[in-house]
């Protein structure tokens, strides 16, 4: 008898949800997952199963890709904050077809002794640090700390994984310090940090999860103000907040077996 065809799916990764799904699927026999990184880092996190790298090129890119090795389902899950691919991947979706899932972990929720101020995105949140707030530890990566060089009169001691490759970016002037380093972050060395570094407010998105919210309970314990930069609008589909809620959907969505491993 032939052996029924693995379903073929595309895991919009980056996030540690996608690494799960990528695990939690890794010995199925009736689905096939390959994973797509963007590629933003030179040491990336490897899933085990088969991967790529790389933009698809928008839209009409990632519907190629799509019909192209006969995907049957996409999972999209990229960080809340990856809006482009995101709603890349609703409009690839759509166009060809293919049903789609969004894994967006919850926000980090505001509790009391927090002293938050919520702003829309980067550009407000450099308008809402105060000369108090120097220097302000900015956790928001590497790619987006343009909206921060207007702010002369403020010191900034700047979190990224690495250094940016070639010399393409524009240095960054004497009021910005770097450090390096990738999460998980654990509370104790975030402590210690931000003590090291006389910190006086940090700027972060609200990613939401357990890797990086150890410094959001130091400023809780520390009376350090945050300025939190709101999620973006989410995309209009089918939503779930973690991987096993995924998997289920999957298993519907697909018709298979609950007791396929
Ligand atoms: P983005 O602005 O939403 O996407 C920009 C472009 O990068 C997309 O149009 C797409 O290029 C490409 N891209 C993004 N994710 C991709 C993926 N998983 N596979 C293939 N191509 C991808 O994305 P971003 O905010 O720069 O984030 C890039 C990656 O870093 C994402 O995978 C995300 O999960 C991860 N990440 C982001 C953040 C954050 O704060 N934004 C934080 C942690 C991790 P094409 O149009 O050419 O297809």
């Amino acid at each position: 008898m032939k052996a029924a065809m693995k379903k073929k799916l595309l895991i919009l990764g980056g996030s540690g949800e996608a690494f799960a799904l990528d695990k939690a699927l890794s010995e199925n026999t009736a689905i096939e997952a390959i994973t797509s990184l963007a590629g933003r880092t030179s040491l990336p996190r490897k899933p085990i199963g088969p991967y790529r790298t790389g933009g698809f090129g928008g839209v009409e890119g990632l519907s190629a890709y799509i019909t192209r090795e006969k995907i049957d389902a996409v999972i999209d899950a990229t960080h809340p904050f990856a809006s482009r691919i995101t709603a890349n991947a609703a409009a690839a979706a759509n166009l060809t077809r293919t049903p789609i899932l969004h894994i967006i972990r919850p926000p980090w929720q505001h509790q009391p002794g927090d002293s938050w101020s919520i702003v829309p995105d980067m550009t407000a949140a450099a308008a809402a640090l105060q000369p108090a707030h120097s220097p302000a530890f900015l956790t928001i990566g590497r790619l987006e700390l343009d909206a921060f060089r207007p702010r002369t009169d403020l010191r900034f001691i700047a979190r990224a994984i690495e250094p940016a490759a070639g010399n393409s970016a524009e240095p960054f002037p004497d009021n910005f310090a770097f450090i390096y380093g990738k999460g998980p972050f654990d509370l104790s060395s975030e402590e210690r940090l931000i003590n090291d570094h006389g910190i006086r407010a940090i700027v972060t998105k609200n990613s939401g999860g357990h890797q990086a919210s150890a410094k959001l309970a130091v400023a809780r314990k520390h009376a350090l103000p945050v300025i939190m930069i709101d999620r973006p609008k989410p995309p209009a589909g089918t939503i779930v907040a973690t991987p096993e809620d995924a998997l289920r959907w999957l298993r519907q969505t697909l018709n298979l077996n609950p007791a396929t491993k």
